[in-house]
């Protein structure tokens, strides 16, 4: 699945159409050991020497990264501009990346970008590959995904901590509010609409659960589901540093139940610490990140935090201060966990 696809999603599916039944055209193909590059006609050429670079330096830092061996099957990647029908793209307009294995091949598939994104969603997509045979959980997957494309940004982009301000906005559906600041200083609480998963359903959900209940609704959930797997990902790597997705399926097989398993690993004693423990979390990447002014600007201008408020929250927020502010670039920040 996609590395930081934030809104604007369109409906997925599985083209099952083989690459070659419909192919017309023709790919720029860099063969190395490690993967095989193809790059589509519309696109430099020269990209795929790059692509080839990339994974040279990639894969293993990633692999490093989640404590996984760096798998032999062989890897394919191509990289182009998805049609909105008749592609030779399984990529559906919109979707960044996706990853695929059959046969003992593993296929990627990336949607052309500009440079440090393409690789972003490169490292997402190759984390799915070292993972494959691992079997974890899906919010494993997508959060592992996103957390070795952060980890391994030289300096994260806007998009990178969209996604953990979206994480935060899944926090406040769970029960812990917005809080926004506006030019005067005066706090306003807000509530964004969101796909908001039980925490117990979304720790327990595996492919097909995910497919139904994330890829089956629009794509508005996907957001969501990266973001807050991401941000469950970065508290149990605090907590167990590289080991800790194999603490948490220890944890797993005694506990039996993924909530408990979480908390267990997380080492957290009381389902009320669960909450604070994710806002804690998300403020100290923050912080360590140097998220800047900038980046908590753009998402709080953004379509994606309006989107996401009630026509009564909007209402209410406009005629006063509050969605003024944001273009008036006040600062932003969620529940102070501190107090
Ligand atoms: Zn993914």
């Amino acid at each position: 699945m996609s590395a930081g696809k934030i809104q604007g999603l369109i409906p997925q599916f599985l083209c099952l159409a083989a690459l070659t039944a419909c192919s017309t055209t023709s790919w720029t193909v860099e063969k190395a050991a490690t993967a095989t590059c193809m790059v589509s006609e519309e696109l430099d050429p020269n990209l795929a020497i790059q692509l080839s670079q990339w994974v040279q330096e990639d894969l293993e830092l990633v692999a490093g990264l989640l404590s996984l061996p760096v798998p032999d099957r062989p890897l394919e990647i191509y990289c182009g501009i998805p049609k909105a029908s008749g592609g030779h793209l399984r990529l559906q307009p919109g979707e960044s990346g996706r990853h695929q294995s059959h046969g003992g091949h593993c296929r990627v598939e990336l949607h052309y970008g500009e440079g440090t994104r393409l690789r972003a969603i490169l490292r997402h997509e190759l984390a799915h590959h070292v993972m494959e045979e691992a079997g974890f959980p899906e919010w494993l997957n997508e959060g592992l995904a996103e957390y070795a494309s952060f980890q391994l940004a030289a300096s994260p982009s806007a998009t990178d901590f969209h996604q953990l301000l979206h994480a935060g906005m899944v926090v406040a559906g769970w029960g812990l509010p917005l809080e926004l600041v506006d030019a005067s200083g005066h706090q306003h609480d807000f509530r964004p609409q969101l796909w908001v998963p039980n925490p117990e359903n979304l720790l327990a959900m595996d492919y097909d659960d995910y497919r139904r209940e994330v890829m089956g609704r629009a794509g508005e959930a996907d957001p969501e589901f990266h973001a807050i797997s991401h941000l469950l990902v970065r508290k149990l790597m605090r907590v167990q540093g590289s080991e800790g997705p194999e603490v948490y399926l220890r944890a797993l097989e005694k506990e039996k139940d993924p909530f408990r398993a979480y908390m267990q690993a997380c080492q957290l004693d009381e389902a009320s610490l669960f909450l604070n423990a994710l806002a804690e979390e998300l403020h100290r990447t923050l912080h360590e990140s140097n998220c800047t002014e900038a980046s908590l600007q753009a998402f709080a201008w953004g379509p994606c935090l309006y989107g996401k408020l009630s026509d009564a929250q909007r209402e209410g927020a406009s005629g006063t201060v509050a969605l003024q502010a944001y273009p008036s670039g006040r600062r932003f920040w969620l529940y102070d966990w501190q107090n």
